[in-house]
C-alpha cells in the first residue's frame, strides 16, 4: 500500500475517534483471542499425546484434558463477549450509516453538487463507502491483526525445533539445517505461489464485480423511475415501456455474463487454493514426521510444529490477502475522506448579520460577472445595480438571459466570478452564511415539496407554529383547500410513505412553496416564475395577494410573461446575462428596445 493509501485509511479509522473509540478496543483484544486460542489447543494436545505415548498416569492426562477444555472454554467465552460487543457496535454503526455523509452533502457547497467529479464519489460512496465500509474496514483489520499475532506466536512455538536443527548434513539429513532450511524455502514459496494465485483470481473478481456495480446503478436509475407514479407518467403517455425492457434485457444479460464469469474465477481460484495448501499440510507432516523418525521431536511436537507451520502458513497468505482488500478498500476511503474535506468556502465568513426589525437591508450588485463552474462562457456579465429597499422590483427577459443565475448569486448558492455582491456595503461572502441565508425567501421554478406533513413542508421543520402556517396557507390561496383535508395541517404530502396522504395538484404544490416563503418571513422574498404551475385564477390571485403577501419587503419577481409583472414598481431587462432596459413598465413600454418587443409579442396571445 502506498504512503497515500495509509494516510487516507487512518484518516478515515481517524472518525472513529472520540464517540467510537472503544470498538477499536475491542476490536484488538478480540484479535488477540482469536489468535491465541487455537495455540492452547494446538499446545495442550501436544502435550496429551506425548503423555499418552510416554504412559503417563491417568490423573496427569486428565489435569491436561481439563486444563485444555477450561482454558479453551474460558477464552472462548471472551471471545464470544468481545465478538458480541464488536458486532453490536458494527450494527450500531451501520444504523446511522451515512448520517455523517448526508449532514456533509448538506453543508457543502451548492456548486460541488453538480460538478461531476463530487457527484461520482458520492456515488461511489454510496456503493461502497460510509460506515458500510467502515465496518467492512474493521473486518480487515480484524483479520489482519489475528494473522499478525498468529504468525508471531507460530515462529514463538516453532522457533525450538530449528534450532534442534543444528547439526550438519553428515550426520544425516533428518534434523539437519539444510534439511530444515530447503523446507522453510519450499513452504514459503508455496505460501507466495498461494498469495499470487488467489491475489490474480481476487482482481479478476474485484473487476467483475465492478462491472456488475455498474449495471446495478443502471438497473437502480430505471427502477427509480418505474417505482414512482408520477415519473410514469412519460413513461406510460410516451409508450416508453419497449424501451425499458430492452434496457432491462440488455442489463440482464451482461448481468448474467458477468455472474458467470465470476463464479469462473471463484472456482479456479478455490481449486489452486485448496490444492496448494494441501500440499503444504502434506509436506508439513512429512517434515515433522521425519525429524520425529530421527527422534528430534516428540510425537507429540509432531502435533505441535505441524499445526503451529500450518497456521504460520495460512496466516501469511490472509496476511497477503487481507492486504489485498485493506488496499482496495484504502481506495473508497480515499473518495470518502476526500469528499469530507471538500472545503466549505461559503461557511469561511464571520461577520454576524445585523438584526433589523424594520428589514431595511441595502444589497448592491458590484461589476459581477459569473460563468458556471467548469464553463468557460459568462451567463452574466458586468452587472451593476442596487435594489431599492421595500420596492417590488421585476426581471424578465427570454429564456436563458441569466435571471434565475441572477437569484443563484444572490443567495449564494455560488459565488460570483468577478466584481462583488454587497449586503450593507460589506461583501456577502464575509457575512456567516446561514445567517446571510436567512435574509431571503425564495420560491424557485423548480420548487420541492416533499412528503412530510403540509405543515412541516410550510415551516421547513418539524415543529411548526399551527397558526403562522394556516395563515401562510391562506396568504398563498390555499386556505379553502387547507379546510377541506380531514387531517388539516396533518396531512401528508403525496401517498410515498402514507395510505392516507393526498396528492396535491401542481398548482397546490406551487402554493404550498409560496406559504413557505411566506411563513419564513424573511426580509426578502424572491418569486422565479412563481405562477408557472397556476390555473388564470390562482395567478390572479396571487397578482392581486401579493401586496398582501410581501408587505412592505423587498421582493424581487421573475418572469418571462411580462403581464405578470405590470404591478411591479422596477423593472429590469435581461439580455444575454446584462440588464439592457431598467424602468417601470409605463416607461419602458414606451422606450424602444426589448422589452416592448417582447410586451408586443406577447399582447397579441391576450389580444
Ligand atoms: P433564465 O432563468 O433566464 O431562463 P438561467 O439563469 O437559468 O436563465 O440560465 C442562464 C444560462 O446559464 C443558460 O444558458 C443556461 O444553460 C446556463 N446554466 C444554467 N444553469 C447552469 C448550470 N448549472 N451549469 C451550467 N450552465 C448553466
Amino acid at each position: 500500500m502506498s504512503k497515500k493509501e495509509w494516510k487516507n485509511m487512518f484518516a478515515f479509522l481517524g472518525s472513529l475517534r472520540g464517540k467510537h473509540t472503544d470498538v477499536l478496543v475491542s476490536l484488538v483484544i478480540l484479535s488477540m483471542l482469536q489468535a491465541v486460542r487455537p495455540f492452547l489447543s494446538v499446545i495442550l494436545t501436544g502435550r496429551l499425546v506425548d503423555g499418552v505415548y510416554e504412559g503417563a498416569g491417568i490423573k496427569e492426562l486428565a489435569g491436561y484434558a481439563a486444563a485444555g477444555v477450561g482454558g479453551i472454554f474460558l477464552m472462548s467465552a471472551a471471545e464470544g463477549i468481545a465478538i458480541m460487543f464488536f458486532n453490536r457496535k458494527l450494527e450500531y454503526m451501520q444504523e446511522i450509516e451515512g448520517a455523517p455523509l448526508n449532514k456533509k452533502s448538506m453543508a457543502m457547497d451548492y456548486e460541488y453538487l453538480e460538478d461531476v467529479e463530487v457527484h461520482g464519489k458520492r456515488q461511489q460512496i454510496e456503493q461502497f463507502g460510509g460506515w458500510s465500509l467502515m465496518s467492512r474496514m474493521l473486518h480487515i483489520l480484524n483479520k489482519l491483526l489475528v494473522a499478525t499475532v498468529t504468525v508471531i506466536m507460530a515462529v514463538f512455538v516453532v522457533f525450538p525445533m530449528f534450532i534442534r536443527c543444528s547439526r550438519p548434513v553428515s550426520q544425516g539429513l533428518a534434523g539437519s539445517w539444510l534439511m530444515a532450511a530447503v523446507f522453510m524455502a519450499v513452504i514459503l514459496a508455496l505460501v507466495w505461489a498461494e498469495f499470487r494465485t488467489g491475489g490474480y483470481f481476487n482482481d479478476k473478481v474485484a473487476e467483475t464485480r465492478k462491472l456488475i456495480s455498474k449495471h446495478e446503478t443502471r438497473s437502480k436509475y430505471y427502477m427509480d423511475i418505474l417505482s414512482g407514479y408520477e415519473k410514469q407518467k412519460d413513461v406510460r403517455l410516451c409508450k416508453q415501456q419497449r424501451l425499458y425492457e430492452r434496457e432491462f434485457r440488455d442489463i440482464a444479460d451482461h448481468m448474467k455474463n458477468a455472474v458467470d464469469k465470476m463464479a469462473h474465477f471463484s472456482v479456479l481460484d478455490m481449486f489452486t487454493q485448496q490444492s496448494l495448501s494441501s500440499l503444504t499440510g502434506f509436506l508439513v507432516y512429512i517434515f515433522a514426521g521425519t525429524m520425529a523418525i530421527a527422534g528430534i521431536i516428540s510425537i507429540g511436537n509432531v502435533v505441535t510444529y505441524a499445526a503451529s507451520i500450518l497456521k504460520f502458513t495460512d496466516a501469511v497468505g490472509s496476511m497477503a490477502f487481507f492486504m489485498n482488500h485493506l488496499k482496495r478498500n484504502a481506495v473508497f476511503a480515499g473518495d470518502y475522506v476526500a469528499y469530507m474535506n471538500l472545503p466549505q468556502r461559503k461557511h469561511e465568513g464571520m461577520i454576524p448579520v445585523e438584526k433589523r426589525r424594520d428589514g431595511r437591508f441595502s444589497v448592491e450588485f458590484d461589476h459581477v460577472s459569473f460563468r458556471y463552474p467548469g464553463s468557460e462562457s459568462y451567463v452574466l456579465q458586468d452587472l451593476n445595480l442596487k435594489f431599492e429597499i421595500g420596492r417590488k422590483m421585476a426581471i424578465v427577459g427570454k429564456n436563458g438571459s441569466g435571471k434565475t443565475t441572477f437569484i443563484k448569486l444572490l443567495c449564494r448558492l455560488y459565488d460570483v466570478t468577478e466584481g462583488c455582491i454587497k449586503l450593507n456595503g460589506i461583501d456577502i461572502r464575509k457575512y456567516d452564511y446561514s445567517e446571510y441565508c436567512r435574509l431571503f425567501a425564495v420560491v424557485f421554478q423548480d420548487f420541492r415539496v416533499f412528503s412530510f406533513p403540509l405543515g412541516e413542508n410550510v415551516a421547513s421543520a418539524s415543529e411548526a407554529d399551527a397558526g403562522r402556517a394556516e395563515d401562510a396557507l391562506e396568504r398563498a390561496g390555499m386556505g379553502e383547500r387547507c379546510r377541506t383535508l380531514p387531517e388539516g395541517l396533518n396531512t401528508c404530502v403525496g401517498k410515498e410513505f402514507e395510505e392516507s396522504g393526498v396528492t396535491f395538484s401542481g398548482g397546490e404544490k406551487q402554493k404550498i412553496a409560496i406559504a413557505r416563503a411566506i411563513y419564513k418571513d424573511a426580509p426578502f422574498v424572491i418569486m422565479d416564475e412563481p405562477t408557472a404551475a397556476l390555473d388564470p385564477e390562482s395567478e390572479c390571485e396571487v397578482y392581486a395577494g401579493f401586496d398582501k403577501m410581501v408587505g412592505n419587503k423587498t421582493s424581487i419577481y421573475i418572469s418571462h410573461r411580462l403581464a405578470s409583472c405590470r404591478f411591479c414598481e422596477d423593472i429590469l431587462v435581461f439580455d444575454g446575462g446584462k440588464v439592457v432596459q431598467r424602468g417601470s413598465h409605463g416607461e419602458l413600454e414606451h422606450q424602444d428596445g426589448l422589452y416592448r418587443e417582447l410586451w408586443q409579442a406577447q399582447a397579441q396571445y391576450y389580444a
